[in-house]
């Protein structure tokens, strides 16, 4: 035997040998000779091991017509991120690869990159395994079988028989590439494998077989005698409980996010989808719309640091300047992994991160996802959307709230007019801080009506953009019933999470005793809680006086406000609002759903403000405990009150 096919052979052997020194017995007389490497060989080898499969990829991977927009030598700088994906996968203490990717990002090069490095540099039996029998074969003639023809350092392993290229498995001179897929249950148990690589694991039946484990588990058995043993798993994602969302949150040790950083100011960070702008266009069918961003590149994206413009070009630098980090310590992938050794890491990769995908594409698969009456697949494009673009789940919800079912609620008041008759036991006030377009205040003021039935009354809608227009609006403005009573606002709840936090907790400082500035969370034991706060965020100036921060469980009083919606306006506690509430405003009510996890979800991009600060006007009236305010004289209910009664809230004025 060659003493070269003999190393192979070796390397290529599931009992794990030292590479330094080794024997075998003879094929035909069964002596056993004992090998051992030179000084130079074995550092050749050493050399050979430390190279990154991005270097190798450079130096071997061709890229062919067929598969691929830029044939020719495979360049990292085309898709740079895909570099540490590659490479980490032979990274010493990493065993599983979980790349949750949209389609056009290159992931499944990044499975042949693998693949071609380790049939060069760490051979061993690989099975790749395909959604179904087609897909494989497909695979094994359109890109496995190119992948060795096109390269000459990889040629070299193909025995040159037509017998060893077959469409299920390919028999190179030292080791075997099985092709499986989900449902080969019997093919996919009998062949050990060093590398075990799933290509699109979404697409997988849940079984391959009523009584087996499903095809993943499956899989990963048939690596269970090596232990240098790699697993690489690839798709796009589909639902949250399909596989690969599954593997990404469940199994991964560590979620890398790509941070891009910014070529104009230096900001390193996640590109945001929301910072995709475009102009806005009022009235004009989103679908429709969507061809002209898209045919007219109307798209581009704004630096949230300093609102720097990327073109497409632009975006393509920013990736390339980027990085793989934790997405919970921050800290970069290399010292990571170095520094915790991890098993099994994730990689989450957005369509946007790729230069074949340009912004105005993006942006317009996010309006063809939008609900219009011309639009009537819209939910299909959606779920395309989240899974192709965001690389996210797909999560299907029921609207329960309709537009028209808000639009109902109308009575026939004007705007500012508070229902007379001395329904009106006080007044709140819910103001939400944007930092889009400068700056502005969406608000809400509501009237609440006496007792435990709590009836209410939109008075006032709209925006403002400074705090004195704020304070205007909240406590000098008059607002009257049709008889001429005032009313004032009692307690006003603004949220201080923007980006303006020191400016709101100032505005509540001044105003102490009528507003309180408040931190939305989701999941709390209770409905809200204070905290007192001494120093503005970020720093150890104090605030003169301290300042008392009110945490709102927002779950709990949007679940209140969806039940509130509920109720028919002709029954007792209607939540009316005034007759010139407009549609937008009806539209951002119905924006939120409830997800998978039991939360209050806005699809990315809806504005939702209206629906946000709804929620804090019912925490207002409970911080108030309106249902506890009992009418004077209450014993006979009065349909018409004379205006003389006395407003406990307007000192008698
Ligand atoms: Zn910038």
């Amino acid at each position: 035997m060659e003493a070269r096919a003999i190393v192979r052979k070796l390397v290529a052997s599931p009992v794990p040998v030292s590479v330094d020194r080794f024997s075998l017995p003879h094929e035909m007389t069964g002596t056993k000779y004992t090998f051992e490497f030179s000084k130079g060989e074995k550092q050749i080898l050493r050399k050979c091991k430390k190279t990154a499969v991005s270097k190798w990829a450079e130096c071997h991977r061709m890229l062919v017509p067929e598969s691929s927009s830029l044939p020719g030598p495979w360049r990292n700088d085309v898709t740079p991120y895909l570099v540490d994906v590659m490479d980490s996968l032979f990274f010493s203490s990493v065993q599983t690869v979980i790349v949750c990717a949209a389609p056009q990002v290159g992931k499944t090069e990044v499975l042949l990159n693998a693949l071609g490095y380790a049939v060069d540099r760490e051979p061993g039996p690989a099975m790749i395994i395909y959604p179904d029998k087609i897909a494989a074969q497909d695979a094994s003639r359109d890109r496995i079988q190119p992948l060795f023809k096109s390269s000459p350092q990889l040629t070299q392993y193909l025995t040159g028989s037509t017998d060893d290229e077959g469409s299920l498995r390919i028999n190179l001179r030292h080791m075997p590439i099985y092709m499986g897929w989900a449902h080969s249950a019997s093919r996919l148990a009998s062949k050990p494998a060093r590398y075990i690589l799933f290509d699109e694991v979404d697409k997988f039946p849940t079984t391959s077989n009523k009584k087996e484990a499903d095809p993943q588990s499956l899989g990963e058995k048939r690596g269970r005698t090596y232990r240098n043993r790699k697993f690489l798993k690839i798709s796009s994602p589909t639902t949250e409980s399909g596989p690969i969302w599954v593997a990404l949150n469940n199994e991964a040790q560590v979620v890398f996010g790509y941070k891009v950083r910014c070529p104009i100011c230096g900001h390193e960070h996640e590109i945001d989808f929301d910072q995709i702008k475009y102009p806005d266009r009022e009235g004009m069918d989103p679908s429709l719309y969507a061809e002209t961003v898209e045919s007219e590149k109307l798209a581009a994206y704004e630096c949230p640091n300093m609102g720097c413009k990327w073109d497409d070009g632009i975006r393509d630098k920013a990736v390339g300047l980027g990085g793989w980090f934790d997405r919970v310590t921050g800290i970069d992938i290399k010292t990571y992994l170095k520094t915790y050794r991890p098993k099994k890491i994730g990689f989450h990769i957005p369509s946007w991160l790729s230069r074949f995908v340009s912004l105005s594409e993006v942006a317009a698969a996010f309006l063809r996802g939008q609900k219009s009456s011309l639009n009537p697949d819209w939910k299909e494009k959606l779920k395309d959307f989240m899974n192709s673009h965001k690389a996210e789940p797909w999560v299907n919800y029921q609207q329960e709230r309709t537009e028209a079912k808000i639009l109902a609620l109308k009575d026939d008041r004007p705007r500012l007019l508070v229902p007379g008759g001395d329904v009106v036991s006080c007044m709140t006030a819910a103001i939400d801080t944007q930092s889009g377009r400068g700056g502005y205040f969406p608000y809400e003021i509501r009237a609440w009506g006496y007792g435990m039935i709590n009836e209410s009354w939109l008075v006032a809608d709209g925006e403002v953009d400074s705090f004195e227009a704020l304070a205007e609006v909240l406590w000098d403005r008059e607002y009257k019933d049709s008889q001429g009573n005032p009313y004032l606002v009692r307690l006003a709840l603004i949220d201080a999470m923007g980006h303006r936090t020191d400016e709101v907790y100032d505005f509540c400082r001044m105003n102490r005793g009528r507003i309180l500035p408040i931190k939305g969370e989701q999941t709390m034991a209770r409905p809200f809680v204070y905290s007192q706060i001494d120093a503005y965020p970020g720093s150890n100036k104090p605030i003169p006086g301290g300042l008392k921060l009110l945490r709102l469980n927002v779950t709990h009083y949007k679940n209140a406000l969806s039940n509130r919606l509920e109720i028919n306006p002709a029954d007792p506690g209607a939540y009316n609002l005034h007759s010139e509430v407009s549609d937008a405003w009806a539209r951002e009510m119905t924006a939120e759903f409830v997800n998978e996890k039991g939360f209050w979800e806005c699809p990315k991009g809806r504005p939702n403000h209206a629906w946000d600060i709804a929620g804090y006007n019912l925490a207002a009236a409970d911080l108030l405990n309106v249902k506890s305010i009992k009418k004077k004289g209450s014993a006979k209910p009065r349909k018409q009150a004379p205006k003389r009664t006395t407003n406990p809230y307007t000192n008698g004025r």
